[in-house]
């Protein structure tokens, strides 16, 4: 499987709308990596995670948003889900070659506000281009030959977070960001239905602020990201063939992707810019 960052930062996006801070100021100046878009990722460029307010942006450097089918929603914040951009796969609004509508899988939250959005456009009319799927916390479900199994995530309850289990030809990735340190049930769920991961993309939003708290809520940050790795390695689940990475990242994580390269570098993380592609 290909792994592709799109977009990795929070959402504020680095630089972020307004920002005079010195991680924003010295993002603007330097650009490259220091530049992130709001989340958004792919596999094999085939199912498409999140559909950020920055999918217009990511189309524009390669995205090939016509070809793609499948998108799984982890909640309903709108650097992960901004249905209002979505209407623009609507007849009238695209010309598209195929008749394959856009599955969107999504828990309770993004899917409520997803179908209140296209209601608001379209009212009751039929419409066959965005089709939408209630997912379960801990119940897969297979999208274009993949098995996908969403997990509870540590976040804000109220947008329904989920982060994901993919699985294909005897591998798995585990997407896991907008999550803080696991919950219960979800280091629950892996210990009854253990797997290799081969790939962990981590929550880093946080990086390099919150000193050493290592069990944060709601976000993690370096510290964090080492022990929930460090209890996956304990568990069987990693061991020194998986790569770990690190993403989401916001200018309140106080540093710049060439300062946050350095202290992945030495927690044997790999920092996630724009573009990046890993493959297992
Ligand atoms: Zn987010
Ligand atoms: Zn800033
Ligand atoms: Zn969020």
């Amino acid at each position: 499987m290909r792994y592709k960052y799109y977009g990795t930062a929070a959402y504020e996006g680095i630089p972020a709308l307004w920002c005079e801070c010195d991680v924003c100021r010295r993002a603007r100046e330097t650009g490259g990596k220091n530049i992130m878009s709001r989340s958004q990722q792919t596999i094999d460029d085939k199912i498409l995670i999140d559909f950020s307010a920055d999918t217009y942006m990511h189309s524009l450097g390669g995205l090939p948003l016509a070809k793609i089918h499948t998108c799984i929603i982890t909640h309903d914040h709108s650097d992960h889900l901004y249905p209002s951009d979505m209407l623009a796969r609507l007849d009238g609004y695209a010309h598209l070659q195929d008749k394959i509508p856009l599955t969107v899988y999504a828990a309770s939250a993004g899917m409520k506000h997803t179908e209140t959005v296209l209601k608001k456009e379209i009212g009751d009319m039929e419409q066959d281009r965005i089709r939408i799927r209630k997912i379960e916390a801990y119940h897969s479900f297979e999208a274009e030959g993949y098995e996908i199994i969403p997990l509870k995530a540590n976040h804000s309850l109220i947008t329904t977070p989920v982060i994901y289990l993919i699985k294909k030809d005897g591998k798995c990735i585990l997407h896991a960001n907008d999550t803080g340190y696991f919950p219960a049930e979800t280091w629950e769920y892996l210990n009854n239905n253990p797997v290799h991961l081969d790939f962990v993309s981590f929550d880093c939003t946080i990086a390099a602020n919150c000193g050493d708290n290592n069990k944060m809520d709601g976000h993690m940050n370096f510290a964090t990201v080492v022990n929930v790795r460090k209890r996956l390695c304990d568990m069987g689940l990693t061991d020194a063939s998986t790569i770990c990475a690190v993403s989401h990242f916001s200018h309140n994580g106080l540093g710049c992707y060439d300062e946050l390269a350095k202290m992945g570098e030495r927690e044997n993380l790999v920092v996630a810019y724009d573009g990046l592609e890993i493959e297992v």
